[in-house]
This record gives C-alpha cells, structure tokens and sequence, in this order.
C-alpha cells in the first residue's frame, strides 16, 4: 500500500469513526475541519475554559459524545488534525482551503478522500423571517452548545423535524422561556410513522420522552401551525399563526393567534451539505423521501468517482449514529480499495445496521412531513434569497416570461443563489416556488450547481493563494483557478 494519505472532511461522528478506521489499519489521514474542536454539530465542543458538563451539553447523548471525544483524543499524533481549515473547493487530485484564523491558503493533493461534511437546517421562509431575533433552529442550539447562550428570552419554535422539540426541551432546560411549539406536522402522522420507526426502539423513547417532557413542563405544543408571519422591524416582537389541516376535501383553517416573543428559531428538518461532493464531480439522483437531489453512493459509501466516498449526513440525512457507522464503513470501503485486507464479516454488520435505520428515517420523515402547500401559498412578497434579495414574485415571473423549468436557469435569469450563501440557504425553498410556478416535478428542475467558494472566504485569502501557487510548480495551475473563484467571491461580497 502507498501513495497519499487519505484526507477526512469532516470531523464529526463520521469523520472521527473514519479516520478510527484509517489509523487502526496503519494510516496517516489528513482530517480537515473548519471547527475550531472536533465532534461535528451534534457533539460540537464549547471554546477551551468553558465549564459545562456533558451531561448539561448533550443531555441523553452525554455518553456518545465522550465516546467521539475520547476516540478522537486517542487519535492524537496518530493523525494530521487540522482545525480551523474550510475546504473551499474540490477539484480532481485537489482539495483548496483555508485556515479560518490566519485566513492563510493552500492547496491539498488528493488520491482519496471521505467527504463527511454533514448538515444544515432545511429553511423554508416565512414573511418576517429575515427580521432581526430570527434564527433556524441550528442557529439556536449552536448557540447554546457553543456559546452557552440562548438566542432570546421568550423563544417561540416553529417548523417541522425532531430537532424542533430537542431544541424546545434543550432551552427550557437552559432556562428560557418557550412559549410555544408550533409544528406544521400532526399527531397523526407520527401515529401512521410507528411502525418504521418500531425498529429503534431507543430513539423512539427518546423523542416520546421530549415531547412528554414538554407536555408535563406547560410547554404549547401546537400542530397543523402556519406560521403567517413574524411582526416586528428593529427585533422580532411577536409572531402570527393559525392552525391549518385538510379535512376530506378542504383546507380548514383556524382562527389568527399572536404570541409575544424575542427570538424564533424554525427549520423544516435537515439538507445535506453536497457541495463538496459536487464539485468533486459525483453523480448526483433526486431522493423522493428527502426531497433533495443526493450524492449517489453505494453501501459502503463509494461514490461514483474512484477515490471519493461519502459519510454521514452529508450524503444523505441519518443521523448521528448512522453517520459513525458510514465513517468506518467507508474508511473500510477505501482501505479494501487500496488493497489492505479489512474485516469483511465487520463490513457487512455495518451495512445491516444502516439498513436498519435507514427504516427509521423513513418514519421520521412520515413523521415530520414535508409541509407540501408551503410554495402554493407562499406569498409574491416573500424573500426567497435573503442574498440577493429575491422574492418569490420575482422567480414566479422569470418562470413564466422565460419558460424556465431548471434551477441554473432561474439562477442565471434571477441571481437567486448567487449571494454569500451560494443556495445552501435559499436552494431548497427555490427548487419548490419553481417546482410549483412551472408545474415541473421537484425531482425534474434539478439542483443548484455546485460553485466555489462553497463558503464565504475573505479577500484577504487571494495573496495567499498567490504565494501558495508560485511557490509549488505542482499546484500552480489549479491554484490559478482557485483564485480566480475567490476573486468572483470576494467581488459579489464588496
Ligand atoms: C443544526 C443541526 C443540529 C443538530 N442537532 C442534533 C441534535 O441535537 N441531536 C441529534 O441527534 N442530531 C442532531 N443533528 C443531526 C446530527 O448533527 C447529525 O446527524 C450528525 O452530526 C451527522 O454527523 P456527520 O459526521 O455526518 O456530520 P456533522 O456532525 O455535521 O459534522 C460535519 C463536520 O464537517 C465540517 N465541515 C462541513 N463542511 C466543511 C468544509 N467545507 N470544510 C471543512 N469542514 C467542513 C463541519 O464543521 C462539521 O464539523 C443536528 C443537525 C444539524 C444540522
């Protein structure tokens, strides 16, 4: 075995298990993250001197994340751990980032790579949803777990997902005041979800003991909730919703109500963070159940370009645990490819135990579904791209003056994933406005290219990549083209 060492993006649950893998078989992988402390988002870390308990971090994940922790503590000198590091681009033999802090860049050699690059909250907007005191529901619990601070005094929730009530449970705790859930799902979609979620018993339990939690502590746990918009101009003040179900044939809707509140946090479930694995050039299929366009991946996680693989949320949404079982299958999948024997009884478990979940968020999404009417009746006023300032009006009519069916499209014609957050923000709820102005199917109007920077990087970076690319004839030329794409980045944001 030789050649390059493996690089990890990603140093969540997956990427932790994966570079476990690399290393117990005799590697040196490269793990590039841009967090400053590893873990990921479910077991991020707070800054060095904070002194909260795990127990008070992770509540019922407490153990895991010890466990990710200490797996990872182990790995120390045994691994090329570099925090603080964006990939910011991808490109055939070559991975471009940059150090957060020092904003220095370099370009990194690649023979293979395991993307694990996780999640971000699904945003679906609502009118007022841009006002200061808004925040997705990631936003909110980053600030808790990172930061040990809540985003208001009196937080209403809204959305859709498990997240919303984990949060909802995770700020009473913390102390503030949660005045109301409002969940576009029912309970009878949770009701018809039992069976496929049967399967995991424990993390059935779990969710029932947050919502029992939440019940028990007076906590409003509303269903059917639209929210119809958040008041307020310099901070949110209040938001407005109603109640809104089918019955048989009709749309029943309940009266308007206003709750008094500082902060929101909403997210309409989860969207993997793919860009990475486009810009790499996998190929990419429309996931019904997700409703998103996916990096395909077999099994074991081997995508289909030779050298790259996929773990974690980032090719699809599973969850945590899941996402440790596809870190080591995949580092497994790569270690098989180079040609060092692995544990193939251990490889086929794991791919059982995927299987297994994979059932389970199957039911999730039963449980939480998708709020299907939410481009139907969204209003012509609403931004879409906060970005690029883009209202829903503005999309409906570039599809109807410039019969546009596909998403590059839309974008070429309107901007609309242009800005700082390049779609990663705006792409989910712009696929369904065109979906629905142009009565193409959601799986037919595509997917929002891939395009580097896959985040915002600062001007700054440019003489580093220029002194990075004149100092090494082997990365000079692609180096070149990175720069260019920084320069594009760094003008948009001026
Ligand atoms: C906002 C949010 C909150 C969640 N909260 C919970 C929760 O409380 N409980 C729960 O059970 N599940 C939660 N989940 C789901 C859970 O986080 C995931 O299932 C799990 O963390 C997936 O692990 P992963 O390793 O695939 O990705 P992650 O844990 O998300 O790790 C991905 C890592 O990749 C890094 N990364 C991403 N892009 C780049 C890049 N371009 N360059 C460098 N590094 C990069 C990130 O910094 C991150 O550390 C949450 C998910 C989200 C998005």
């Amino acid at each position: 075995m030789s050649g390059l060492p493996p690089i990890i993006v990603g140093a969540g649950p997956a990427g932790v298990r994966a570079a476990q893998t690399l290393v117990a078989h005799g590697l040196r992988p490269v793990l590039l993250d841009e967090a400053p402390r590893a873990g990921g988002q479910i077991y991020r870390q707070p800054p060095p001197g904070f002194r909260r308990s795990k127990k008070t971090l992770y509540g019922f994940e407490a153990g895991r994340a010890d466990a990710i922790h200490r797996v990872f503590g182990a790995l120390a000198g045994k691994l090329d751990y570099r925090p603080e590091t964006l990939v910011w681009n991808a490109q055939p033999g070559l991975l471009d980032v940059m150090h957060t802090g020092t904003q220095a860049a370099d370009s990194i050699a690649w023979q293979d790579v395991i993307v694990a690059t996780g999640a971000t909250d699904r945003v679906l907007p609502f009118p007022g949803w841009t006002v200061p005191g808004v925040y997705t529901l990631g936003g909110a619990q980053v600030a808790l777990k990172f930061q040990g601070c809540a985003i208001g005094r009196k937080v209403v929730l809204a959305g859709t997902g498990p997240l919303l009530y984990l949060v909802a449970y995770q700020y009473v705790k913390a102390g503030a005041e949660v005045m109301a859930v409002l969940d576009s799902s029912s309970l009878s979609d949770r009701i018809a979800a039992l069976p496929d979620m049967l399967g995991q018993p424990l993390l059935l339990l779990k969710g029932m003991y947050y919502l029992a939690w939440l019940h028990a502590h007076r906590i409003p746990l509303e269903s059917h909730a639209r929210v119809l918009r958040v008041e307020g101009d310099a901070h949110v003040r209040a938001v407005v919703w109603r109640r809104e179900s089918m019955t048989a044939d009709a749309l029943a809707v309940g009266p308007e109500r206003s709750i008094d509140c500082d902060a929101v946090g909403f997210g309409y479930a989860l969207r993997s963070e793919t860009q990475l694995a486009d810009l790499l050039g996998c190929r990419f299929r429309f996931d019904a159940v997700q409703r998103a366009h996916l990096p395909e991946r077999d099994d074991a996680g081997r995508s289909s370009v030779p050298g790259v693989y996929l773990a974690g949320d980032g090719a699809g949404i599973m969850g945590a645990d899941a996402a440790e079982l596809a870190g080591e299958r995949a580092a497994l999948a790569l270690l098989h490819d180079r040609g060092v024997r692995v544990d193939a009884a251990r490889a086929d478990l794991l791919e059982r135990r995927l299987a297994r979940i994979a059932v389970f968020r199957k039911g999730l999404e039963r449980a939480f579904p998708f709020p299907h009417k939410w481009a139907q009746l969204a209003d012509d006023k609403l931004i879409v791209c906060r970005c690029e300032h883009i209202s829903v009006g503005e999309l409906r009519q570039a599809v109807r003056d410039g019969n546009v069916q596909e998403m590059n499209r839309l974008k070429a014609l309107t901007r609309v994933g242009m800005g700082r957050c390049q779609g990663r923000m705006c792409g989910a709820a712009a696929g369904e406005i065109l979906a629905q102005a142009s009565a193409v199917p959601l799986a037919q109007v595509g997917r929002l290219r891939g395009q580097a920077p896959v985040k915002p990087v600062p001007i700054g970076m440019r003489m580093s990549a220029l002194s990075s690319a004149s100092s090494s004839a082997s990365v000079s030329a692609s180096a070149g083209s990175s720069v260019f794409s920084v320069a594009l980045a760094a003008g948009e944001d001026e």
